[in-house]
This record gives structure tokens, sequence and C-alpha cells, in this order.
């Protein structure tokens, strides 16, 4: 049975499951609220159990030979037509996105919903011109050829839920595997919306499947359901290593794309403006950006050069409504992640590190917080070694390259790195010694969708992206033929 759907400002909105392409409620419901206004309640959400997780890989695993079978170019005309429906409804779920989790409606617009048209159509693309490997050795002729490797669960974070999930369900699907997606109990509303879609394109039930609801409850269950071949998530460090148990148990090959820390380090030979301006990007969306540098390694001898003009660029930043053009920086997601944020500053504080600027939440209603940034005591402080996921950063300088690098790879974390020098041979130098799984040498979040992508460290596992994605959402085989082995 299925709850009537919700007006969220305008948008029509199913609060419930989607599961074996029906619309599914569950006796309890969680409350979804806006970060832009924490009083405005946009739904309540089904919450699914260990029962719904059980009907969600009953679909999957039943559709799942059917839709293996599917010729690749069969399986890409349906992510393209999804993908032309996502094109066509960017503006909904934009707004809708925006309400939810307050991401900025004007980026979500140009990028993040638009991203998830890009990774269907880009994942099609992809599966449709795999060349297989051939070779020939000890008078074989080699194949290596991929095999849709079964249900796939799908867990995904709540800052950009939309881009996010159609990252990793686009692979999946492409690679002929049926997916169960859990997007973040925080943030629940453009997957659902997504579901629509995948209505409207006819995919046969149970290929796509949603089920909203909390971690530990229906997560925990989808992970542990045997039945599962592949696990893809992202999210924190802490939660993946539950997940990676789970996997474990049952021998399921999983990724995760985890928590960032990465250092943003600018050396004198810079354009220091572009560094400036680049650097006070890293508070877009409230610093809630996994891949943001948020440790400033500036070289000593243009510290306060640099210090200055980032000053300036950061405090340009206009907090406010995501809905308006010229907020530049959204409310956090929750209260609770407002008090977690405001902790790490109370206790960088408290452990004597200084506040350079900013350091409190906005003196009115709401859950914005201030650009801020800290000079720590020493980098063993807790501001420098773990991921706030907050507009908050922090500044040390270094002497040399050798130093640069050692602080940039003093941490657990390895997601990411930014640098800007105008010496290509000290970016190549870098490039080799920093421990990251993306670096980007003056640009930020520029994105090539057949890169892999991942982290190092506590940042991750695996690598998705292109045809590495296609790779870990297939089993991989190797057809040997004996050479003179007749045709026909
Ligand atoms: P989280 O780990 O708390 O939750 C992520 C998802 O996991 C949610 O859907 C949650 O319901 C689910 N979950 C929680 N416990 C589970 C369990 N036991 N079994 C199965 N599922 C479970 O993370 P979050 O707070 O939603 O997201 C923020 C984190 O995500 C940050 O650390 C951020 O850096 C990271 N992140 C990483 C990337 C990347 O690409 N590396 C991208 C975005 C966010």
């Amino acid at each position: 049975m299925s709850s009537p759907r919700v007006d969220v400002d305008g948008v029509s909105v199913s609060p419930d499951h989607y599961i074996n392409g029906e619309r599914i409620a569950s006796s309890r419901t969680f409350e979804d609220r806006s970060p832009l206004d924490w009083t405005w309640k946009l739904a309540d959400v089904a919450r699914a159990s260990s029962v719904e997780a059980d009907l969600a890989v009953s679909a999957a695993e039943a559709t799942f030979p059917a839709w293996a079978a599917l010729s690749i170019e069969e399986r890409g005309a349906y992510l393209d037509r999804l993908a032309e429906l996502i094109d066509r409804d960017v503006e909904q779920i934009a707004h809708v996105e925006c309400l939810d989790m307050a991401m900025l409606e004007e980026s979500l617009k140009l990028r993040g919903i638009a991203r998830g048209a890009r990774n269907f159509r880009a994942c099609a693309e992809l599966a449709r011109n795999y060349e297989p490997r051939r070779w020939s050795s000890n008078g074989t002729a080699n194949t290596v050829l991929r095999m849709p490797a079964g249900p796939t669960v799908v867990i995904t974070p709540w800052n950009a839920p939309f881009m996010l999930s159609t990252w990793k369900c686009a692979p999946a699907l492409a690679a002929g595997n049926t997916v169960i997606l859990k997007p973040a109990e925080w943030s629940p509303l453009s997957c659902s919306m997504l579901m629509d879609l995948v209505d409207e394109a006819e995919f046969p039930p149970g290929i796509f499947n949603v089920v909203q609801g909390f971690g530990n409850e229906v997560g925990a269950a989808l992970v542990g359901d045997p039945r599962v071949r592949r696990i893809s998530f992202t999210g924190s460090p802490e939660t993946g290593r539950s997940i990676g148990q789970a996997a474990a148990k049952n021998l399921v090959p999983f990724t995760a794309e985890l928590g960032g820390k990465g250092p943003f380090i600018v050396f004198a030979d810079a354009d220091l403006d572009a560094a400036a301006e680049k650097a006070a990007v890293m508070y877009d969306d409230g610093g809630q950006v996994c891949l943001a540098g948020t440790r400033l390694l500036v070289e000593a001898s243009i510290r306060d050069t640099f210090v200055e003009r980032f000053e300036v660029a950061a405090k340009r930043h206009v907090l406010g409504d995501s809905r308006e053009s010229e907020t530049t920086i959204s409310p956090l997601i929750h209260p609770e992640h407002l008090a977690r944020v405001d902790g790490f500053v109370k206790r960088a504080v408290v452990n004597g590190d200084t506040v350079v600027f900013g350091g409190e939440r906005l003196k009115r209603n709401g859950l914005w917080y201030e650009p801020t940034l800290i000079e720590p005591k020493s980098n063993d402080s807790e501001i420098v070694q773990r991921e706030v996921f907050g507009p908050v950063l922090t500044l040390q300088s270094f002497a040399d390259e050798t130093e640069a690098v050692e602080l940039a790879n003093s941490t657990a974390y390895g997601l990411s790195a930014i640098i800007y020098t105008s010496s290509e041979a000290r970016a190549e130098r870098l490039g080799a010694l920093l421990r990251a799984g993306t670096i980007w040498v003056n640009c930020f979040l520029v994105r090539d969708l057949t890169a892999p992508f991942g982290g190092t460290g506590i940042s991750g596992i695996g690598r998705e992206g292109g045809d590495y994605a296609l790779d870990f959402y297939s089993d991989l085989k190797t057809l040997q033929i004996k050479e003179g082995t007749t045709r026909g």
C-alpha cells in the first residue's frame, strides 16, 4: 500500500519506497525537515525495516537474470531515456534537493542534478564502447569478458544525494546489475523523485529500487543480505568499517568512498589571487564537501600576503537562503551536524589553537556557521587531523617542498589534494609523492567521468569512475580458446 504524495513547495514527491516497480509505504515514518528553516517539515518519509530490505533484495534478485541477459544496447537505451527525463526535470529536482539538504539551488541546477543525467549517459556510452582486452599467449587466444555481478546495494550520504547516488547506480545498471539504493535519512527526497523517472522510463519492475530509512536498520539489513553481490558505499569512515565487515562476512566486493581532509598547498610561485579565491570556495555548501582542501598549507615566505587576500575573499561570502542567487554559503544540514562542527571549533580553542576569523554559528535562527579559519597549535591538533565537514579550514605554513609533502601526507585520510604553483615540474614531483586519490593543480572539482575516483587510507577502498566502475560492478572472466580451433 502506498501513502499520499506530498506537496513539497509545489512539487509532488512520494514519501514511500520504490520496490519492484511499486510505491510501498511502511508502518513507521521519519520526519524530514528543511535546513533552510528547521520548523519546516517537508515530509514524513517511509522508514524501512529488514522486511522492506528483504522485499527489495528479493525483487532485485528475481529480475537480475533478465536484466543481465539484455544486450548492452538495450540496457543503454533505458539509461539514456532516464538521462533525458532527468534533464527535463532538473529544475524541480534541484528545487526539492535545495530544500532538503540546502545546497545552493543554482549550483544544483547547473551541476549536481545535471550531473545525474551525465552519469547515466556516460555509463551507457562506456558500456557500449567496451573493448575487451584480447591477446595471444601459450597457444591460446585470450579475451577478458565482463559478466554482470548480481543485485547491488548502493548506500549514499546526505550531501549531494542525487549526484552521488546516480554516480554509483549508473555504472551498476550499465554493467547489468540490479540495484537497491538507500539514500541518507537526512536528505531522502531527490532519490525518491528519481524513482518517478525510473517508472516513467518504464524500467522493468525490480531493476532499480529505493528503500528509505536509517542506516542501522534497513542499511544494515541490506548490506548483510547474502544475496547481494556488490556493495557500493559513500559516507563516513566509521560506517565504511561496519559495512566492510558485513561485506567480508558474505565475501562481497565493496567500494567505499569515505571522508577527506585534503591539503590545499600554495607555493610562493603561484598566482596568489587565484589561489586565495579558490581557497575561499572551500567554504561553499557550508564546507560539506568531502573533496574540499580544508588544510591550507602555505609557503612561509608568502603566508601573510596569502592570508590577507584569502580573508578578503572569504569575507565576500554571503550566508543566506540557498534558493537565492546571491547566497554563497548554505546552512548546515541538521542541528546535530551544526553542534558537531561547533564542537570541533570549541575543542580547538580549549586545545590552544588560534581562531583567525569566524568560529561561531550565525547569531540568528538557523543552521548557518561562519566561515572559520584556525591556526593550530601543532600538526597533531584534532582540528588538523579529523574531518569537520563544515566551513572550517586550518592554516599552516611550510619552509620547502619536502615539508609541504610531509604535512600534506600527515593525516590518515587521502581523498584529494589541491596544489597552486606555476611550475609544472613541481606539480609533477608532488603528484608522484602526495597520498591522495585525486590531485588538482591550479584548479578544483574539474571532473572527467572516465577517470578513477576514490581515496587511500581511511578515505576509502577501491576505485569507481568510467571503466574502473564497470569492472567493479562486473565479474571479470578470461576466455581462452586454443589456437587453430575452427570457426563455425
Ligand atoms: P554516514 O556514514 O553517517 O552515512 C552514510 C550512509 O550510510 C547513510 O545512508 C546512512 O544511513 C548509512 N548507514 C549508516 N550506518 C549504516 C550501517 N551500519 N549499515 C549500512 N548503512 C549505514 O555519512 P554521512 O554523515 O551521511 O555523510 C558524510 C560523510 O560522507 C563524510 O565523512 C563525507 O566526507 C563522506 N563523503 C564522502 C564522499 C566521497 O566521495 N569520498 C562523498 C560525499 C561524502
